[in-house]
């Protein structure tokens, strides 16, 4: 299977690509609406996403990217109708690998299974060009009919880093921009003083669910948590090869996904 799909409601699923590192892994988010389904970043494109997505949906799809880098924009050249935030437009025309920060230690890690994708070679990767069809910023909605979408510019980890917010449903998908792990802010294009502002929004916005970019989904205290341990300090990643090498040393096969029946259930 190229994917695993993991219904979360019947609203949302989460999509997981298989044979890819499971702390490299971006969460694909398919949202289900009345009018059109979304689908929230599009991984890292060793597989057809959109053939996956079209075995479960007849509804037209938007396809959306919460920012430009490798492992969140690889699939969106497939889809027609491709959203992004206009500060990343560039990138996403044409997507270099510096620019997806496919660079330096990121290549030198084994992010895809060989042993599930035999034919690939790290230092062939590259992101397929997907120029935007429309541009996604700070205030606008996505109305799905019976949901509605708030787009919120969540920067700092990258320029464009956009998160999608319902009030109705107190949802937030925060992209690279808050999720369970050790947060990137010193990449080419991070700003940290912008990154703290950023979760200080995001600690204030009431949210109660948030489906991020990367691992299991968490509620408002892990948020809390999080941002807490971020503002300290102590909750940013440092060193992409030493936190690899960590990785592999905590599990037998690091391709195998995690346990994802600790994920929350909406
Ligand atoms: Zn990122």
């Amino acid at each position: 299977m190229p994917f695993t799909t993991l219904r979360l409601s019947d609203r949302i699923s989460l999509i997981q690509e298989t044979g890819v590192a499971n702390f490299m892994r971006c969460n694909i988010w398919h949202v289900r609406g009345r009018e059109f389904d979304l689908v929230i970043d599009t991984g890292m494109g060793v597989s057809p996403l959109k053939d996956w997505i079209l075995r479960e949906s007849d509804r037209p799809l938007k396809a959306i990217v919460t920012h430009c880098h490798f492992d969140h924009s690889a699939g969106l050249h497939e889809f027609d109708c491709r959203l992004g935030h206009p500060a990343e437009a560039h990138i996403l025309a044409h997507p270099s690998n510096p620019d997806v920060v496919y660079s330096g230690a990121w290549t030198e890690i084994d992010v895809i299974d060989p042993r599930q994708h035999p034919d690939f070679r790290r230092e062939h990767f590259h992101v397929t060009p997907a120029p935007l069809t429309g541009y996604l910023d700070e205030g606008d909605v996505l109305d799905l009919g019976d949901a509605a979408y708030q787009i919120l510019h969540l920067p700092g980890h990258s320029p464009g880093s956009i998160g999608l917010w319902d009030v109705k449903s107190k949802t937030l998908f925060s992209g690279d921009a808050l999720y369970d792990g050790e947060l990137l802010d010193n990449l080419y294009h991070s700003e940290k003083e912008t990154y703290r502002r950023t979760l200080e929004r995001i600690a204030g916005l009431g949210a109660e669910t948030f489906h991020a970019g990367h691992y299991p989904s968490f509620g408002k205290e892990k948020m809390q948590e999080i941002v807490n341990l971020y503002l300290q300090g102590r909750m940013a990643l440092t060193d992409v090869k030493s936190w690899y090498q960590e990785e592999c040393a905590s599990s037998a096969d690091i391709y195998v996904p995690q346990d994802w029946s600790k994920a929350k259930r909406v």
